[in-house]
This record gives structure tokens, sequence and C-alpha cells, in this order.
């Protein structure tokens, strides 16, 4: 099967063509750093993470790009009352988010780019616009005429706001053409941060950070563009017009792709709505598995009501796993190689892969997985599995686990531990059981034990 998903741009599910072969160039809007991110904001990014690690299992080459929105209103207000400079703000949170994503086990962007990098970019674009009318200047900056840009709307398939939009500024100014005309390039006020260029003292406007940042680094069209649906209308809607009003080629981004929101009690979590966790508080409690696999639970276009009782669900679910890693490690079957094996493990194989064909169906290629355990369960039961055979079985997991990063890989049990593991089985079948206890003890005072409750002994980290 080959890779299909939905497409915003054109409501449909589309066979995936990148512009050039095996190359993808994708960009995802980035986050504003002006404070902690919530796991709300971490699904997103999350979500965008195991869509470029299967695209790179697809043995796409793939470029992904992310942006830091590092000066904004909100940044402004914030460094206003904490009494600091808005870079100390910025840099803050920026640092945070990035902790952040690694706790997660986010780490497939390829470069981070921060809006501040770009002013020439930003300004070559502004003065761009300028040039062919689009753009125009009032008392408190440059704007962008909507009025020049019939296809306004074709992404969001409207021009008005509606409850869920994000909105970063109110560009509200009496003197614009259009009423929902955006501002490019803004004047500084007093006080605020400035950057001298020959369009005046200035900062950057919101949208036009990121089609500054992707026409230097990705070129004026690329393969894949993402963000949370919130994003879609005005920001994405804004970004092409911007676009492809500069270099009259389309579409700006062949695929566009939204993720659905994390909810708390069926509402969106946001700041504005005080119903959020940040990740920092979340994974105290739950690790980056954990939050993972909750995530995976759910299509990522859906929306996933965020509780307790989600990520309890997850953590059993993935301890189940686990489990089944463990007695795979553990496993001491001396077999002949199972010639049923690498049926199963291409059936399993390629049903995940068309789970994930198939819009990144999540859920579905977690199920594919379940059902695989389920059987090797059975193998290793009846003792039919060659050392060669777990070896495969490994490889497969670890192959699904580079996209998912949800198994506790530091299985590895040291050969001093399996050593004492095998003599207290043996102490044991020799009904020496004051011997296996004491081994028991020597290894658990190393820092392992053994739980004999599955039929055979499974070692585990205390
Ligand atoms: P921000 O830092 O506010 O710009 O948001 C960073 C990213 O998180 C953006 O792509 C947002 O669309 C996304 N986002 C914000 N709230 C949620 C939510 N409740 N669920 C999923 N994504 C969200």
């Amino acid at each position: 099967m080959t890779l299909k998903f939905y497409n915003t741009l054109t409501r449909k599910v589309e066979e995936f063509r990148p512009i050039n072969n095996k190359e993808v160039k994708m960009f995802v809007c980035g986050p504003t750093v002006y404070d902690y991110a919530h796991i709300g904001n971490a699904r997103t990014f999350t979500n965008f993470d195991f869509i470029a690690k299967y695209l790179r299992y697809k043995n796409y080459k793939v470029f992904y790009l992310q942006n830091i929105t590092d000066i904004d209103d909100k940044i402004i207000k914030k460094a206003n009352e904490e009494k600091t400079g808005w870079d100390n703000i910025s840099r803050k949170y920026e640092k945070i988010f990035l902790e952040d994503m690694k706790l997660l086990g986010n780490d497939a962007v390829s470069k981070y780019a921060r809006a501040t990098d770009y002013i020439p970019e930003i300004v070559s674009q502004v003065k761009r616009l300028i040039e062919k009318g689009i753009a125009y200047k009032i008392s408190d900056g440059y704007y962008f005429d909507l009025s020049k840009f019939r296809e306004y709307g074709k992404l969001a398939k409207r021009t008005s706001l509606e409850e869920d939009d994000a909105v970063s500024r109110i560009d509200e100014n009496p003197e614009k053409r259009n009423k929902g005309d955006f501002c490019l390039l803004k004047f500084s006020k007093p006080e605020e941060p400035v950057w001298h260029t020959e369009l005046g003292d200035s900062r950057p406007g919101w949208h036009i950070e990121d089609t500054a940042i992707t026409e230097k680094e990705l070129g004026q069209q690329y393969d894949l563009h993402g963000g949370a649906i919130d994003l879609i209308f005005p920001h994405h809607e804004a970004e092409i017009a911007q676009m492809e009003a500069i270099s009259g080629k389309k579409p700006f981004v062949k695929y566009w792709l939204h993720t659905g929101f994390l909810q708390f009690n069926k509402e969106k979590m946001g700041k504005s709505k005080g119903n959020f966790w940040i990740v920092r508080d979340v994974i105290k409690k739950y690790n980056k598995q954990i939050i993972r696999f909750m995530f995976l639970s759910t299509h990522y276009r859906k929306p996933l009501e965020f509780s307790e009782e989600s990520l309890e669900q997850a953590k059993n679910s993935l301890q189940k796993l686990n489990e089944f890693m463990l007695k795979l490690e553990n496993c001491k079957s001396k077999s002949k190689d199972n010639i049923e094996l690498d049926e199963l493990l291409g059936k399993a194989k390629k049903e995940f892969e068309n789970a994930m064909d198939d819009d990144f169906e999540t859920h579905n290629a977690i199920t594919v997985i379940f059902g695989f355990t389920k059987e090797i369960n059975k193998l290793i039961a009846e003792e039919k599995l060659s050392e060669l055979d777990i070896k495969k079985i490994k490889e497969l997991m670890l192959s699904i686990d580079k996209i998912f990063g949800i198994l506790e890989t530091e299985t590895e049990i040291p050969d001093e531990i399996s050593r004492l593991v095998d003599l207290r089985e043996e102490a044991r079948k020799n009904k020496n059981f004051k011997l296996a206890d004491e081994l028991r003890e020597s290894i658990k005072s190393q820092g392992y034990y053994i739980d004999d409750t599955k039929g055979m002994p499974i070692i585990k980290k205390l």
C-alpha cells in the first residue's frame, strides 16, 4: 500500500507524492516561548514526531523544520510583568521547551529556527509585497491588502474567525483597507523591542515569520506543513496569501496536515481557559512512554480527551508490551528455527505499515502490535522459538519503536545477573530452595528482581 493521508487543502485523503521524489521538506509551527508548554501543545508536537519518524521509516529523506516564535505581544507582556528583557523571557522558555521535547522523546526535528534570526528575510518579503502593490503602510505598520489576493480562504474554506481559532495578535487599526487585513511589520512603540530596518523601526508580524523562515530554508514551495487545527485560520491562510502573492507559484505547500485538540471536559485545552497541565507536571507522574502511548491511542485528527484515566489505561496497556519485551529478553528457548516465524513477522510488518499508510492510523497500528505479541506469546509458551527467531522478533519491535518510542528499551540484563538467574532455576529444579532464596537475594542486592508469576522467571529492574 502507498502512503495516503488527509490534506486539509483539498479535504481529501491523497496519495503522498513529494515534489522531489523521496525528499520531504516539512514544516510545523513551533511554540511561542513565553510560558511552559502544556500537554495539549505536546500532543501536536508528538503527533508530528510520529509522522516525521514514519516518513523516515519509509525511507524518505526528511528535512523537518520548526520555528520558534521568540518575539510576540505575549512575550513582551510577560517581560514587562517580570521587569526583564523580552529576550530573557524567550530564551528561558525556549530552553524549557527544548528540554520538554527531549523529555517526551520528540527528537525528529532537523532544525529549529528563531523568528528574530530572520529579520532581513522578513523585511525582504514585505518589500516584495509593497513592490507588487499588495502591502500598504498605515500608522502602526505594514499590512497585507486582502482584496489583492482573491484566493484568501481556500484552505479554511472561510474568511472570518471562529471560536477556536488561535489569534496571537489582534491587528486592529481603523485605517485598514479591509477588515481581515493582517499586519506584516509592526512599528515598534517606545519601550518595545525594535529592529532598525529599511522599512522603519519595527518588529515582525505573526504570519510573516513562518514564510520568511521557510522561503530561506525550504524554498518557495515545499511538501508538508503541519500544526493543530486552531492554526488553519487565520494563520495558515495568511501564510498561503503571503507566499503565493510573492512567488506567484501554487501551491505554496502541497499537503497541509492538522492535528485535533487535546481536550479536557470536551473543551480545547488552552492557556486562556486555564484548563491545562504543563508537560513538566504530567511527566513527573507518567513517563514519556505512557504519554506517547496515550497520544497514539487516538487518531491524530480526532479530539483526544485528557484524563488520569486515559493515562492509566495507557500505562496498563504498555505494561503488557513491556512484559512481552522482558519475556523475549529472558527467553531461553533452545528450539530450532521456527518455519512459521518469517510469515508471522512479514504479516505483522505489512499490517502495521497498512495501518500507518492509511492516514497514520496509529490506533490500528497498536492493535496490530498486540495481535502479533499474542501469537508470539503462544510460541514462547510452547518453546517453539530459536535464538535467531527471538532476535528477529526483537528487531521488528524495535524498528517500530524507533517511530513510536513507547518501549522500555533499557532491558538489557547484565550477563552476571542472567548467570545467577540460571543458577537459581537449577537450584529450584533440584529443590534446593535455600540456595534458590540466597540467589534471589543476591540478584536483588544488584538492583534486579525475579517475577515468577508468568510461569517462567522474568527479570526486572528494581
Ligand atoms: P503555541 O505555543 O500557543 O503557539 O502553540 C503551539 C502549538 O500547540 C500550536 O501548533 C497549537 O496549535 C498547538 N495547540 C495548542 N493547544 C492545543 C491543544 N489543546 N491540543 C493540541 N494542540 C494544541
